[in-house]
């Protein structure tokens, strides 16, 4: 999906500075964006916020539905960054200027790798049923200029205990791997729990985490948690304890603090703000982002960038 935002905000994000260096338990608010205009699809968006900008190489959380809607994203350029699609009920036709094409349905993971440069627009069906979360990963210097590919990946290995089954779509969680590529140590797992169940989920020390529920509730570290906020859990921690209210889908993502610092606007990912003009021009004037099959010339303008560039900031405020 894309930032439709008609004035985004430029945020430098990532770097070792202000990670906690333990467990927290912070309950972050989200703020609705719709997406689309008046009649788009409304959106709550979790990551960048104003508390914590990422979680490990996560950068950006939009969840959205259950609701009928319709998702209609025209072309729309990406650089420096992974797009991780997951969807709880519904289905959504993804095509790039490669040519992919490819209808995602729940249980099966979109991932775009943008790298240096990509375009893809997102549809689906009218007024359908409609719920998931759309998520970016920042990719790391070494790699942030790789080719774009695209990958679908039909089914994912889970990580089953007493209490719960984990869908891991990206990274590893208690040893089990999803196929995607990756570029660096990440965690995203889709949890269900059903009525009543307890769990001990395990974790990485190493990493830091965060949770956020897709349908029902859950009691989190003594957190309770419904649909809305993302529960910021830090570094630290070996396990993580959860309890279901009804079933319960939860969103865990994690990963190792990511050590760069990274300039995001708009649908880019750079390292300064040079750059990101260099995109947008690029973008609004260049051939670099290609063009999507079938969308007929339909693509969305950038934003106007902001006057004055943005001061540089630490992940945390
Ligand atoms: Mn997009």
């Amino acid at each position: 999906m894309s930032n439709l935002e008609q004035d985004p905000r430029e945020t430098e994000c990532g770097g070792f500075t202000g990670v906690t260096t333990e467990p927290v338990n912070e309950l972050l608010t989200g703020r609705d964006v719709v997406l689309g205009g008046p009649r788009g699809m409304k959106v709550t968006r979790t990551l960048p916020n104003r508390d914590v900008r990422m979680v490990g190489a996560w950068c950006f959380l939009d969840h959205y539905g259950p609701e009928k809607t319709t998702m209609r994203v025209p072309a729309h350029p990406h650089t420096g960054l992974q797009t991780v699609s997951w969807l709880v009920t519904g289905e959504v036709l993804h095509r790039d200027c490669l040519g992919s094409e490819q209808l995602i349905r729940p249980g099966q993971l979109n991932l775009m790798t943008a790298g240096r440069a990509i375009s893809h627009s997102e549809e689906s069906p009218r007024d359908a049923g409609l719920h998931g979360v759309q998520l970016w990963v920042a990719l790391p210097s070494a790699h942030r200029l790789v080719e774009p590919h695209f990958e679908h990946h039909p089914a994912l290995p889970s990580l089953t205990g007493p209490g719960f089954t984990a869908t891991v779509f990206m990274g590893e969680l208690g040893g089990v791997v999803s196929p995607a590529r990756t570029y660096s140590p990440l965690t995203g797992a889709e949890v269900s729990l059903p009525e009543g169940a307890e769990a001990l989920i395990p974790l990485r020390p190493d990493f830091e985490y965060a949770l956020l529920v897709l349908s029902g509730t859950a009691r989190a570290e003594g957190t309770d948690l419904a649909p809305g906020p993302l529960l910021h859990l830090g570094t630290g921690r070996s396990g993580l304890t959860l309890r279901a209210g009804g079933p319960a889908r939860l969103l865990l993502l994690g990963g190792e603090p990511f050590e760069e610092r990274i300039v995001m606007w708009w649908n880019f990912v750079g390292r300064d703000h040079e750059e990101i003009v260099h995109f947008r021009r690029e973008w609004m004037t260049g051939d670099t982002f290609g063009t999507v099959p079938g969308t007929a010339g339909d693509r969305l303008p950038a934003p106007e960038l902001p006057g004055i560039p943005l001061k540089p900031r630490g992940r945390r405020r």
